[in-house]
């Protein structure tokens, strides 16, 4: 019986109208059952809370997303470490820099600290959000090295191959998702490839990038292509990837 999980699903997304458990309902018979609930805006961790308490295959990594990084307070931050105690919160995210939005960096980096304070504060792993600041987020987990203490996931990887090596030796997973279904995809399934096969953990980022969570299976496919592995290899070694980190 094949045992998978999703590192990183919004099943609590807006658009989705609550309805996000019913998107679960062909998930277990696909062996997937294991769903990590990321962070967005603060408005959104007490729905969250709640997702968690009605379905026992649901996991929080509360935290707010470098979109929304003007919604940090005080308050925010209390209520953050609060969280942090939760039975089934296993991770902070989605956290990092987004260099597409209006949002200056320079604010975005230090609500990105605070959070990693948080998550250092409580021994738990971070889910990392970038775009177009790369460079910037690597210098931030290189001081802090964070990744030796705590870990945590780089998530819908697509940067280059020594960008992936620096991550590993760093102490960082790397979140496979759909992108890798892309024809045009080359350096993800490139570091796929060449990278360790621990360095790695499934994801769909639905409904962002998916349109329903069983996409998480055809993105596990490719990974069993490219390691000419069976699907049930691929399976175990992410799915323990993943709890090694998550402790569940
Ligand atoms: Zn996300």
């Amino acid at each position: 019986m094949t045992n998978w999980c999703d590192t990183h699903i919004h099943l609590d997304a807006p658009e989705l109208n609550g309805r996000g458990l019913d998107f679960l309902s062909e998930a277990p018979q696909c062996g997937i059952n294991r769903f990590v609930v990321p962070g967005v805006r603060v408005s959104g961790w007490d729905g969250m809370v709640s997702l968690a308490k009605s379905s026992k295959n649901v996991y929080l990594a509360p935290g707010l997303h470098p979109v929304y990084a003007d919604q940090w307070t005080p308050e925010a931050e209390q209520q953050l470490q609060k969280l942090t105690g939760q039975s089934k919160v296993v991770a902070i995210g989605e956290i990092g820099l987004d260099g597409t939005v209006g949002l200056s960096l320079q604010q975005q980096e230090m609500v990105l600290r605070a959070q990693l304070q948080v998550a250092l504060d409580a021994g738990l792993p971070v889910l990392l959000h970038v775009r177009q600041a790369t460079g910037q987020l690597l210098a931030i987990l290189r001081e802090l090295e964070i990744g030796k203490s705590i870990g945590g996931i780089w998530h819908g990887f697509s940067a280059s191959l020594p960008v992936a090596q620096e991550l590993i030796e760093l102490g960082f997973k790397i979140g496979v998702g759909p992108i890798l279904l892309r024809d045009n995809a080359r350096k993800l399934p490139e570091a796929v490839t060449v990278l360790p096969a621990s360095a790695f953990v499934l994801e769909t980022d639905f409904p962002d990038m998916a349109e329903k969570p069983e996409i998480l299976v055809r993105v596990a496919e490719k990974v069993a292509e490219l390691w000419a592995a069976s699907l049930d290899d691929v399976a175990r070694i992410t799915t323990e990837n993943a709890r090694q980190l998550f402790d569940f």
